[in-house]
């Protein structure tokens, strides 16, 4: 699976459509400050159903709308939508393309669309599951988040490269298994006593 376009219209600082098409490999975007860079890495996470502004680098999601600039009116709707090349069944959909698409209007609407039909955030995270794509999994490093890493206690370093080895979501897996288990010996006492009353 890889990336294969980005298309941004009204998102930050871009009013107008714009397709990047990626290949697979590396892809280095380059530009002056000010460019434009960061809101395209904002884009893909916005994309993949980020909730928290601040994450965009924003203090409200109305910000990620083209809010105007000297020579053009702000616009009424952002969208973005990410390709990707599903040829090798990574994702469990049954198309060898996915188009994921997120839409927000001014007025606080906003839609998730799959290969064009609306959907749920919910969907567009159950396809991403177990992909390494997606929000919180770290597989955007914006900013300062280098710095952080680096200087994050010993746990939360650890966790980080459990999740990256895919060992978080086996770990996960367990605690709720446990939770599950310690619930059913606590019915099964409660039986216990019941079957103990009645005989
Ligand atoms: P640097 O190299 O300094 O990190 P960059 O190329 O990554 O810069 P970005 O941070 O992606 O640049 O873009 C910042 C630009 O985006 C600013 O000019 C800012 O005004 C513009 N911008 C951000 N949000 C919006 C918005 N909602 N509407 C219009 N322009 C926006």
């Amino acid at each position: 699976m890889h990336l294969k376009s980005l298309t941004l219209r009204g998102f930050k600082s871009f009013a107008d459509r714009s397709v990047l098409s990626l290949e697979p490999g590396i892809t280095a975007v380059v530009g002056p400050n000010g460019s434009g860079k960061s809101n395209i890495s904002d884009a893909v996470l916005w994309v993949l159903g980020e909730r928290n502004a601040r994450n965009l680098r924003g203090q409200a999601m109305e910000d990620v709308i083209f809010s105007g600039s000297s020579g053009r009116k702000p616009v009424s709707l952002a969208e973005v939508e990410l390709v990707l090349d599903n040829s090798d069944g990574t994702l469990p959909i049954d198309y060898r393309e996915v188009s994921i698409a997120r839409r927000l209007y001014r007025s606080g609407e906003s839609e998730y669309l799959v290969n064009g039909s609306v959907a749920r955030r919910m969907d567009v995270l159950d396809i991403l599951h177990d992909t390494g794509l997606g929000t919180g999994t770290h597989s955007i490093i914006s900013q300062g988040a280098l710095d952080s890493i680096l200087q994050s206690r010993p746990e939360d370093r650890r966790s980080l490269i459990e999740e990256a080895a895919g060992v978080l979501k086996h770990k996960q897996r367990k605690e709720r298994s446990a939770r599950k288990l310690e619930q059913m010996a606590a019915h099964l006492d409660r039986v216990r006593d019941v079957h103990g009353e009645v005989l």
